[in-house]
C-alpha cells in the first residue's frame, strides 16, 4: 500500500519547498507554506496518522475553516531539510468542528508545531476562498530577494509597485492583473499582520511585506509558486534596470491595455491610470 510520504500532497510540498530553497528564497527557517486539503485526500492514509493527535488551540478562532485539513510547514524548520525528513518538517493538521483549534494528525515529529505565521495563513485562506469561490488552496510565504529589494527603493504603494512589476516583464499583467498589495512594515508572526495580510489578500493574490518578503496564493502549489516566481523575475529585471540608471523606455499604458484585452483580464485600474 502507498504510504502518505508518496501522496501527491506530501510530494507536492517537498517539491515546492525544495524549489523555493534552490531559488534562494528561503534561507534558514525563512518561509512557510500551507495547502488546504479535503477529507478525501487524507482518508486513505489514516494508518500513517499519530495514534494520539496533539491538540493546539488557535489564537483566533477560525469557524469558517472548521473540519478542514491542511498540510503545513513547521515552525523553525528549514525548507532545505523538508526533502530529507518530510515527517519532521511538515505536518497535517485538521481544524476541529468549532474552529477553536486543530489536531496534528501526521508529521511535525518530536513536538514540532506549525509555522508561526499560521494566523496569517488561515486568515488569508478564508479571504482567498471568498475571493475565488473556493478555488484557491495554497498560501506561500517566502523571502524572494528582488521583490524585497524593490521595497527599499519604490514607493510602498500598491498601484506604484504593481505598475512597475507589470512594466518589468510583459507576462506580468496577464499573470497578476489584480496587482500586488503591500502592507506597512509590521512585526511578523502576530494576529495583527495576519489580519492586515488577509485584508489585502481579499483583493490581490500577491501581498508584499516590505523589507521582509511576499505572500502568494493560488489554486495549486504550482500556481502559487509560479505567481511568486513571475513577480520575482520581473523584480529581478527591475533591480537590474534601476542599477543601470533607470528605464529609458518601457511598456506604455496603451500597450498594457492591449495586453489585458488580448488575454481577457481586467487590470487593476489604479495601476493602469498612473
Ligand atoms: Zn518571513
Amino acid at each position: 500500500m502507498q504510504t502518505i510520504i508518496h501522496s501527491w500532497f506530501v510530494q507536492g510540498m517537498i517539491k515546492a519547498t525544495t524549489d523555493a530553497w534552490l531559488k534562494g528564497w528561503d534561507e534558514r527557517n525563512g518561509g512557510n507554506l500551507t495547502l488546504r486539503l479535503d477529507e478525501a485526500d487524507i482518508a486513505a492514509f489514516q494508518a500513517d496518522f499519530h495514534a494520539k493527535p496533539r491538540y493546539i488551540p488557535l489564537s483566533q478562532p477560525m469557524p469558517q475553516l472548521a473540519n478542514t485539513p491542511f498540510i503545513v510547514t513547521g515552525s523553525g524548520k528549514f525548507f532545505r531539510n523538508v526533502q530529507l525528513a518530510p515527517a519532521a518538517n511538515l505536518g497535517i493538521v485538521k481544524i476541529d468542528s468549532d474552529g477553536a483549534g486543530y489536531h496534528i494528525l501526521w508529521g511535525l515529529e518530536d513536538h514540532a508545531v506549525p509555522t508561526s505565521e499560521l494566523p496569517a495563513h488561515f486568515q488569508s485562506h478564508c479571504e482567498r476562498i471568498k475571493a475565488t469561490q473556493g478555488k484557491d488552496r495554497v498560501i506561500m510565504h517566502c523571502h524572494a530577494t528582488n521583490l524585497i529589494a524593490l521595497t527599499y527603493v519604490l514607493e510602498n504603494r500598491c498601484d506604484v509597485i504593481t505598475r512597475k512589476l507589470w512594466e518589468g516583464s510583459t507576462e506580468c499583467l496577464v499573470v497578476f492583473p489584480d496587482g500586488v498589495g503591500i502592507l506597512p512594515w509590521m512585526v511578523p508572526g502576530t494576529d495583527e499582520i495576519g489580519q492586515a495580510t488577509a485584508q489585502e489578500m481579499a483583493k490581490h493574490a500577491l501581498v508584499l511585506w516590505p523589507f521582509h518578503g511576499v505572500f502568494g496564493s493560488g489554486p495549486t502549489l504550482d500556481e502559487a509558486f509560479g505567481l511568486i516566481d513571475t513577480a520575482e523575475k520581473s523584480a529581478e529585471i527591475l533591480v537590474k534596470v534601476i542599477a543601470m540608471g533607470g528605464m529609458k523606455q518601457t511598456i506604455s499604458r496603451d500597450q498594457l491595455i492591449a495586453l489585458g484585452k488580448r488575454f481577457g483580464v481586467t487590470p487593476l485600474a489604479s495601476a493602469l491610470e498612473l
